[in-house]
């Protein structure tokens, strides 16, 4: 089978590769010109684990094209995929569906034969319908069925995450679109993954209301570590307590800044607005967005709380940039307000990540210094400040810590130190919810 991608970004890049690992002959159409170019010499242009491996082999196999031709990739395949970028729109959160329509516009006018149109992209519920009508206006002479497959990889491990996902989901109203997409996950039968076929407007929506669940939980247990500080408990025993109820499950129960990243934020804000459009207001969702928000936008004061003195002129190290750990995904990172306030603070800032300190520098403050290590990062600090959880970061002994910091504080905003480990090293340790007492 030969397929089409449109979009080699995070979802477009793993999910080509691994379609093409299955066997499948992919081209990929991207058409940011320095994304193209490394991706034709072989570099990845996005950091995830494994990628460059599983893209170099498949393109020795044949297997695996770039393209900026999109009607090149589109040439003979029997299924194309939107994997796009649907951000927030400026002012109200509703998904951004330029790219979707632009690059459906384009497969549209191109096709010179019968194909089926998936989004892969996460796309509001009404998008499969709406882009269903574009291909019988635009196209009456071919038939076009529109399929919805959103994707639920994680940035970090998104081979794994591709290659076993837990489910599948399929949304398609003919048989002919299921069966090209059963074709093409065929190799998970093997690990007996289940396929989920459902309407086009379900599968939309499974996509929203799985990542706003998601966000719920992670949201709900950073109240609760902020009730576990004011009443001295102990989140990771309350999350502990309550993940090994097999109705609530012990996943997404770690506290820490708030979510981020290219999903949870933008896709918990379109689902608010999905919702009061169609006049079933989410008021949970609406409440875990503006929860969030203010998590993020406090964290500066939290951050300054700690230090318990004036950060003017003082060295910061900040360790983690990106969201989260394993990537080098900026979008929507807490630590963006976290450093701006910072530096509002008159805060010498010196920052590392591992992975994310190209895509930082345009978004954080001019005044941010970048250190190439995380023991660079912490000479001479009088504050550290842990945005992510790097093992790099955690291995981090407190000796030497106290070794090389100047001053005693540490706010671990993931909880990755042991904090009795940190006091007896001399350390004034704030971590998220771990029961200082009343
Ligand atoms: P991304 O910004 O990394 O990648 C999108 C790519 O599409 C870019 O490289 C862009 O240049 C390219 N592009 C845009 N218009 C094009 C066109 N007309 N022709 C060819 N290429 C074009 O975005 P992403 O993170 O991969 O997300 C894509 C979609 O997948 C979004 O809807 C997102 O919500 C969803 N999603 C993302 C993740 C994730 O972890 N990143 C997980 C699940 C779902």
């Amino acid at each position: 089978m030969k397929i089409a991608i449109i979009g080699g970004g995070y979802v477009g890049l793993v999910s080509a590769a691994c379609f093409a690992e299955f066997g499948v002959e992919v081209m990929v159409a991207e058409t940011d010109p320095v994304r193209l170019d490394r991706l034709r010499a072989g570099v990845m242009p996005i950091y995830e684990p494994g990628l460059e491996e599983l893209v170099a082999a498949n393109r020795a196999a044949g297997r695996l094209g770039f393209t900026g031709a999109l009607d090149a990739a589109i040439a003979g395949a029997q299924a194309v995929f939107i994997a796009v970028g649907t951000p927030s729109r400026r002012g109200g959160g509703h998904a951004d569906l330029t790219y979707v329509f632009a690059a459906a516009e384009q497969v549209l006018t191109s096709l010179d034969h019968p194909a089926v149109l998936v989004t892969k992209s996460t796309v509001p519920v009404g998008t499969g319908r709406k882009l269903a009508q574009l291909a019988a206006a635009l196209r009456p002479d071919l038939a076009v069925e529109v399929a919805s497959n959103p994707e639920f990889l994680r940035e970090g491990s998104a081979i794994g995450d591709f290659m076993r996902p837990d489910r599948v989901v399929v949304g398609a109203e003919t048989e002919h679109a299921r069966s090209v997409l059963r074709a093409l996950y065929r190799p998970l039968n093997l690990i007996e993954t289940p396929i989920l076929m459902t309407g086009l407007e379900t599968a939309e929506l499974i996509k929203y209301a799985a990542n706003a669940f998601l966000a719920m939980k992670v949201t709900f247990i950073n109240e609760m570590a902020d009730l576990c500080e004011a009443v001295g408990a102990d989140v990771h025993d309350v999350a502990r307590g309550m993940g090994f109820d097999g109705r609530i499950g012990r996943k997404f129960l770690h506290p820490g800044p708030g979510f981020g990243g290219s999903c949870f934020p933008k896709d918990t804000l379109a689902l608010a607005r999905i919702a009061q459009d169609a006049r079933a207001p989410s008021r949970l969702t609406e409440t875990v967005v503006a929860v969030n928000e203010a998590r993020k936008a406090g964290l500066g004061r939290r951050i300054i709380d700690a230090a318990g003195t004036e950060l003017r002129g003082r060295r910061v190290a900040v360790l983690g940039l990106a969201f989260k750990q394993g990537t080098d995904d900026m979008r929507d990172s807490p630590a963006i307000p976290a450093i701006e306030a910072l530096a509002e603070a008159g805060a010498h800032i010196v920052a590392y990540d591992p992975a994310a300190m190209e895509a930082a520098k345009p978004l954080l403050p001019a005044s941010v210094r970048y250190a190439a290590s995380a023991p660079e990062a912490i000479k001479g600090a009088e504050l550290l400040v842990v945005m992510t959880e790097w093992n790099e970061f955690r291995a981090l002994a407190p000796a030497r810590l106290a070794a090389a910091m100047r001053g005693r504080i540490i706010v671990d905003l993931r909880n990755i130190f042991d904090p009795a480990a940190m006091r007896s090293a001399g350390f004034v340790y704030h971590g998220v919810g771990r029961g200082h007492a009343p």
